[in-house]
């Protein structure tokens, strides 16, 4: 029966009907003082007659496109609804030109509703303030001067006015408490929500999205200014995925780069969905997430899993991987071992021993700046990966480069410290598994320093 009422509530023009009754028609200069005292743009007062909403008074301009009341009255003829600000409701976000309905059913004793209080205004409202809004509209349903037939009505209306304006009220301080529960949990996990108005490019952030930019809570803040935030592989990205969401109307999760207002960088996790009207994309919403410390321990634990922390060369894990690795095809493995380095550290202690291993990584890697891997995998043991363009001349050179570089001494202050290093060679071939090439080369690097050390053999069968 309501939806019908409301139906064709929508075509009602804004004249009092005949069939309310002139008991009615006397509301409308106390309609406008209610507006007035709400400093509301337009208020509205429809009645139940017959089944159907009729207007029994208005008050203020109509908004233009007020057609779309009925959106407003068939949920508040069910329950009393506040929208403080309809771009930020996705049931009414399509309507420009009202921001803010309040909408208060009035219902009888019995439990029949009888008619439907409207508030309109063009300017959102904070949601305290729509409620006491609804408050005050009951309040001010006060009889001056009125006929008894209208004093009566006016009276009915008013205490069901107030009994619904109660339960607003109620609802709103439920409300701003949940919000206040949310905004607590959603900055102690460092949460913003944000949504973007696809027509107007406009931004409405909660205060934890102001919070990962470092911008005042509540600053205007627009698209252009956001997007230079975004490191440039992250804005490439974003746009790709935006672009793709707004075509297809389906959402996306990423990880981004930003520099905030205050020049420090950050990483957030950015979730989208898209509201569409008719198969259109007109709004996309979602939260933003502060992970830069994730971020970090992340990074960091994936390094200290695949590099050696002392020379910052990959470590035996990423360099027996990388060896496995049937997508990448090998040359040729040198194993690379100090020579007597036990005395260095004998000599001259383990710091400067780790001198000498770090001097090594950094010889190692420049004269094996051609090669596909420079690792350290073991005490001061190395082993350079080569391409599979590599031949044994080239593989042989590379040795007595390696043999040669690292023979000249580390000079430390004072100390000068004498190394040396024995490399053996093996060429990988299809027969030849990753785990035999490594037990070739290291069959060569014993060959060497059987040979007497400072020297490099290549691995043959025999
Ligand atoms: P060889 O000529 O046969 O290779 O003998 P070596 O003295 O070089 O000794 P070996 O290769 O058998 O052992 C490597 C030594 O490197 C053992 C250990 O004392 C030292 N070592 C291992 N890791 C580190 C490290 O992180 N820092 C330092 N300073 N020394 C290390
Ligand atoms: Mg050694």
């Amino acid at each position: 029966m309501l939806a019908a009422a409301s139906a064709q509530m929508a075509s009602a023009p804004f004249q009092t009907p005949s069939r309310v009754g002139r008991a009615a028609s006397g509301l409308a200069p106390l309609l406008e003082s209610i507006r007035q005292r709400l400093d509301v743009d337009f208020a509205t007062l429809r009645l139940l007659d017959d089944d159907r909403l009729v207007l029994a008074g208005s008050a203020g301009a109509p908004p233009p496109a007020l057609e779309n009341e009925a959106r407003f009255s068939s949920r508040a003829l069910i329950a009393p609804l506040v929208v403080p600000d309809t771009a930020l409701d996705a049931r009414f976000s399509d309507h420009r030109t009202i921001r803010f309905y309040a909408g208060i059913p009035l219902v009888t004793a019995e439990g029949a509703t009888i008619g439907l209080l409207s508030l309109f205004d063009h300017s959102p409202r904070p949601l305290k303030l729509a409620a006491r809004l609804a408050v005050l509209a009951a309040n001010a349903m006060r009889p001056v001067d009125e006929p008894p037939s209208q004093q009566r009505l006016i009276a009915t209306l008013r205490g069901q006015l107030a009994d619904q304006a109660r339960l607003i009220h109620e609802q709103a301080d439920a409300l701003d408490h949940s919000r206040l529960i949310f905004e607590r949990a959603a900055a102690t996990a460092r949460i913003g929500v944000w949504e973007c108005d696809l027509a107007t490019e406009e931004l409405t952030w909660t205060d934890g999205v102001y919070d990962m930019f470092e911008l005042p809570r509540g600053s205007s803040v627009d698209r252009a200014t956001t997007l230079q935030c975004y490191a440039p592989a992250s804005l490439a990205l974003l746009q790709k995925l935006r672009a793709q969401a707004v075509a297809q109307g389906i959402g996306f999760t990423l990880d981004a780069e930003i520099t905030t207002h205050k020049g420090n960088r950050r990483w957030m996790r950015l979730t989208t969905s898209v509201e569409t009207a008719n198969g259109v994309a007109t709004r996309l919403f979602g939260m933003k997430q502060d992970i830069t410390e994730e971020k970090i321990l992340a990074d960091r634990t994936r390094y200290l899993a695949e590099f050696d922390v002392m020379t910052g060369l990959a470590n035996r894990s990423r360099f027996q991987s990388r060896l496995a690795d049937p997508a990448q095809a090998i040359g040729a493995l040198l194993l690379v071992d100090l020579d007597g380095f036990k005395s260095i550290n004998d000599t001259f202690g383990h710091a400067l021993g780790d001198e000498c291993l770090k001097e090594t990584a950094l010889r190692l890697e420049a004269v094996g700046i051609e090669a596909e891997l420079v690792a350290r995998i073991g005490g001061d043991e190395f082993a350079v990966l080569l391409g599979p363009q590599t031949d044994c001349a080239t593989a042989e050179a590379l040795a007595g480069k390696i043999v040669e570089i690292l023979g000249r001494p580390v000079t430390r202050g004072d100390q000068i410290l004498q190394l040396g290093a024995s490399v053996g060679i093996a060429r990988a071939t299809p027969e030849v598994s990753p785990d035999q090439l490594f037990k070739q080369a290291d069959t060569a690097l014993y060959a060497a320093k059987a040979a007497g050390r400072k020297t490099f053999r290549l691995f043959s069968p025999a």
